[in-house]
């Protein structure tokens, strides 16, 4: 069933909170790229052929908002690196199951092609399951209620306004591969998944449901669409109207997603009154944790390294 979701509650919503803590699809790439160990100005600069100013203003940012901290490597002249914060490694789960869902559905552009979890020595691929009956997350096994006092919507930053016509990593035509970052780096078009993760299917309410502009709408609508995240039907003849439902590609959107959610309760929301709660069909509030798929254990960032042969 398809309940009446406004603005007030997606736009609220954790997933909304660490997008705008998190910010866009460069901001995401340095994290990553940070993980795997590069650290200083100009080696992420070279890596993604970053504008100067680009890279400059994102680190700002995610030094501001407690993901980075400058730390310094030389004195005379003094040059520091960046590293992550606890707060930053706490996104592991979130990079890891990006990583997943680029492996599956991206075309073989992961970054890096492997993770070796050196616990078990083996080639594995991280598993999201429920902490509490251990079964693997399936958007279809969670059901989500509202919190009692949501804040006030928050008023979505222009810059995120305009999609950018520029593949996010290099090479392949932009639509057939989009990448994970494609979608989640564009904040529109990640509202507009969340929309349909809870349940939106039909243009109007989406529409009402993000607060988005007509035009904004169709474009990602149509975007999604052509990369298969987003399947279309019709529901209606004359006039022939359209529902939006999620494609396999789309579900497996939601593991990222809920990662999300749950580093913004840890780290945003802290003992406040979370704006949606997530409950398993276990009957348990979902709590997450990451496994090797090779040997069950849980996965810490110390055990897991990439590879690329
Ligand atoms: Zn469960
Ligand atoms: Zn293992």
């Amino acid at each position: 069933m398809t309940r009446a979701v406004g603005s007030d509650v997606i736009l609220n919503s954790q997933v909304a909170q660490a997008l705008a803590v998190i910010g866009d699809r460069w901001a995401f790439l340095v994290i990553r790229d940070v993980y795997q160990g590069v650290r200083q100005f100009e080696a992420l600069r070279r890596l993604r052929g970053a504008a100067r100013g680009t890279l400059a203003s994102r680190l700002k940012t995610l030094v501001k908002n407690g993901i980075l901290y400058k730390n310094p490597y030389r004195d005379s002249p003094v040059r520091y690196e960046y590293r992550l914060t606890d707060k930053g490694l706490d996104l592991y789960p979130v990079v890891l199951m990006i990583w997943s869902w680029e492996t599956t559905w991206g075309q073989a552009c992961a970054q890096p092609r492997a993770l070796i979890h050196t616990g078990c020595g083996h080639s594995m691929h991280p598993r999201y399951r429920c902490r509490h009956c251990h079964v693997a997350l399936s958007i279809r096994d969670v059901t989500y209620s509202v919190g009692r006092n949501p804040a006030p919507a928050q008023k979505v930053p222009p810059r995120f306004h305009r999609r950018s016509k520029r593949p996010a990593v290099a090479g392949g035509a932009r639509q057939r591969s989009m990448q994970y970052l494609d979608i989640i780096g564009d904040r529109w078009t990640a509202l507009v998944v969340a929309a349909a993760f809870f349940g939106l299917r039909r243009y109007d309410q989406i529409l009402d449901g993000i607060g988005i502009a007509t035009n904004i709408l169709s474009d990602r609508l149509k975007l999604l669409v052509d990369a298969g995240v987003l399947k279309r039907s019709p529901y209606q003849d004359k006039p022939v109207r359209y529902e939006y439902h999620l494609s396999a590609k789309g579900r497996d959107i939601y593991a990222s997603t809920v990662a999300m959610h749950e580093w913004a309760n840890r780290w945003i929301i802290g003992k406040g009154e979370q704006p949606i709660k997530l409950r398993h069909k276990c009957g348990e509030a979902f709590e997450s944790e990451v496994v090797c798929d090779a040997c069950d254990k849980l996965l810490v960032p110390s055990e897991v390294r990439g590879s690329d042969a």
